[in-house]
């Protein structure tokens, strides 16, 4: 058994809770750099909170092989409201700092009015220093496939091959100010995002995509 911390870490617009889940690795496990998975920065992909809720519970009985932070819900008043945006009709994942913050946006895309002005992305941003992750995975839904920014390739590759889902090096259009421009592109760590299938329709979805979680949490250096 692994035992499980959990953590407020930040208040939604409304104030609600956003809550992590955190793993101990076992004692006997080489030592590798704290990995930090997330869901729902866009409310209206609750299916990406339900799956790593999943993880979660799996977590307990079968700890992962490194030190593990899941964050299943970033943006819980958007999930509450079905809506993408957070409750200040702010595009989470174009809020981050990074140098294209704010630029060459698509059309409907709000980054905020300043680079991590939204308490959701603060949320983030300081549990990724306080616990120095390197290895970041962001769920989204729902394309079925493997993207990465910054040194994620490998990763992107072997998740891809276990969910069956295609490794893409793009996502076909810009996001600047996103959370893979910040801490892939900019800073060079190895972040990945999962676009996941819809859950509840389809629980392949789970058998394929928990194939991909857990390689990212226990096995690879
Ligand atoms: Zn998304």
């Amino acid at each position: 058994m692994s035992e499980r911390h959990q953590l407020v870490i930040g208040r939604s617009v409304l104030g609600r809770p956003i809550e992590a889940l955190g793993f101990d690795a076992p004692g006997y496990a080489q030592p590798r750099p704290p990995a930090l998975l997330f869901g729902a920065i866009h409310g209206d992909e609750a299916v990406t909170q339900l799956m790593l809720e999943r993880l979660a519970d799996e977590l307990v009985e079968r700890p992962p092989g490194r030190e593990t932070w899941i964050v299943p819900c970033v943006n819980p008043d958007g999930v509450l409201a079905g809506t993408r945006d957070n409750a200040n009709g702010v595009d989470l994942n174009r809020n981050f700092a990074s140098t294209t913050w704010g630029t060459e946006r698509r059309p409907g895309y709000h980054p905020g009015q300043a680079a991590e002005d939204q308490p959701e992305t603060k949320a983030i941003v300081e549990l990724i220093e306080r616990i120095g992750c390197a290895r970041l995975i962001a769920l989204h839904a729902t394309y079925r496939m493997v993207n990465w920014d910054g040194v994620g390739e490998t990763l992107a590759r072997e998740m891809a091959e276990r969910c069956g889902y295609p490794p893409e090096a793009s996502m076909g259009y810009p996001t600047p100010g996103s959370f893979g421009c910040k801490y892939g592109v900019e800073r060079g760590l190895e972040v990945i995002t999962l676009e996941v299938p819809y859950l509840d329709v389809d629980e392949q979805a789970w058998v394929e995509c928990r194939a991909a979680l857990r390689w990212a949490v226990d096995l690879p250096t």
